[in-house]
């Protein structure tokens, strides 16, 4: 299997920035999940770039564009990375390409009438559509106009990242529910987040050509995060967990330091590019008892979840320090 079995890439792009840039070396970066296309791939590029290339995958994590490994990527002339929109809060470097990757999977117009009868049943009218990087919304977002349906968001600004839902915070008071166009649950879960369960998700899904009301799932787990915010809230050893790239986020780690001190709190810092239940127990000195995450904000929420000790974003922990009963802030 090859990765233009399911997506496609803009080979033209390549060839261009290849001409013009002649590299000796590139770098591939792909998604979580897509790595292991990398053999097929490199047969496909084969095609259209010289053998002289040296072209090599990058191995480590690469979740977003906000995280690029500015060590290995600076030894290449040049980086494709595949999948992934520009990160807003950060340049990537300039010799760092991206190449969108566009699902040959679509939802069909049996599954999109069944969610026009779904959210007429619930007497929803206005909506915003939204989607990853790897899909196109315009034509759902069309059929729903013509059935009926108010869209109210900017569709030219329909793309989410898992942290950024810029154009859904323009217009979250004035829609009755969020079609999200993605696969599994990351994307809608974010946006019931930054809505505060408040606004029903819907996830409509082009892999499985399915939808599903995702809303009882987000407010189930926003309990869940009250209740680590309440537990967060009286303790005193705290430890700030920073990022590398764009998830390093000076500003907002003052602005934590600065809430802490002013309650009296203990804390100490810690830098690093990735984290596992491992890392954070390695770097517990016993005494911490909460931890915040300042680089990426769904860690706490997709990956430790279930750690036994808080692991706060930091919108949670503004929570936790000012006012837990408040109004659930995400993801800063
Ligand atoms: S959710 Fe995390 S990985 Fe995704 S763009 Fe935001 S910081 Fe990056």
């Amino acid at each position: 299997m090859k990765l233009s079995d399911f997506y496609y890439y803009d080979k033209e792009k390549i060839i261009e920035v290849i001409q013009k840039q002649n590299p000796k070396t590139i770098l591939i970066q792909l998604p979580e999940g897509l790595k292991h296309f990398f053999p097929s791939l490199l047969k496909e590029i084969r095609e259209i770039i010289p053998e002289r290339i040296n072209v090599v995958l990058d191995g480590s994590p690469t979740w977003g564009s906000c995280l690029i490994d500015l060590d290995i990527t600076s030894e290449f002339d040049l980086v494709l990375h595949f999948g992934h929109i520009e990160y807003p809060y950060w340049r990537t470097p300039p010799n760092v390409v991206l190449v969108d990757l566009k699902s040959k999977n679509a939802v069909t117009e049996k599954t999109i009438k069944r969610l026009v009868q779904y959210l007429k049943s619930r007497s929803f009218s206005k909506v915003g559509v939204y989607g990853t990087a790897q899909h196109d919304v315009k034509p759902i977002a069309n059929y729903l106009s013509n059935n009926g349906m108010e869209v109210l968001n900017n569709l030219g600004l329909s793309t989410v990242l898992g942290c950024w839902y810029s154009d859904l915070e323009r217009i979250k008071g004035e829609i009755d529910a969020v079609i999200m166009v993605s696969g599994g649950f990351f994307h809608s879960l974010g946006a019931g987040l930054l809505l505060n369960g408040q606004t029903p998700v819907i996830n409509l899904d082009p892999y499985t050509d399915s939808f599903r009301d995702v809303t009882s799932d987000i407010l189930r787990l926003i309990k869940v995060r009250y209740f680590k915010i309440y537990e967060a809230a009286g303790k005193q050893n705290w430890v700030i967990i920073a990022g590398k790239a764009g998830q390093y986020r000076p500003h907002i780690i003052t602005n934590l330091k600065r809430l802490l001190i002013d309650k009296g709190k203990n804390y100490y810092e810690v830098r690093t590019a990735y984290l596992s239940s491992e890392s954070i127990s390695n770097i517990d000195n016993g005494d911490a008892e909460v931890f915040v995450i300042t680089s990426c904000p769904r860690l706490p929420i997709d990956n430790f979840n279930d750690y036994f000790k808080p692991v706060l974003t930091p919108g949670e922990a503004r929570m936790a320090l000012t006012s837990p009963a408040g109004r659930y802030i995400f993801p800063w």
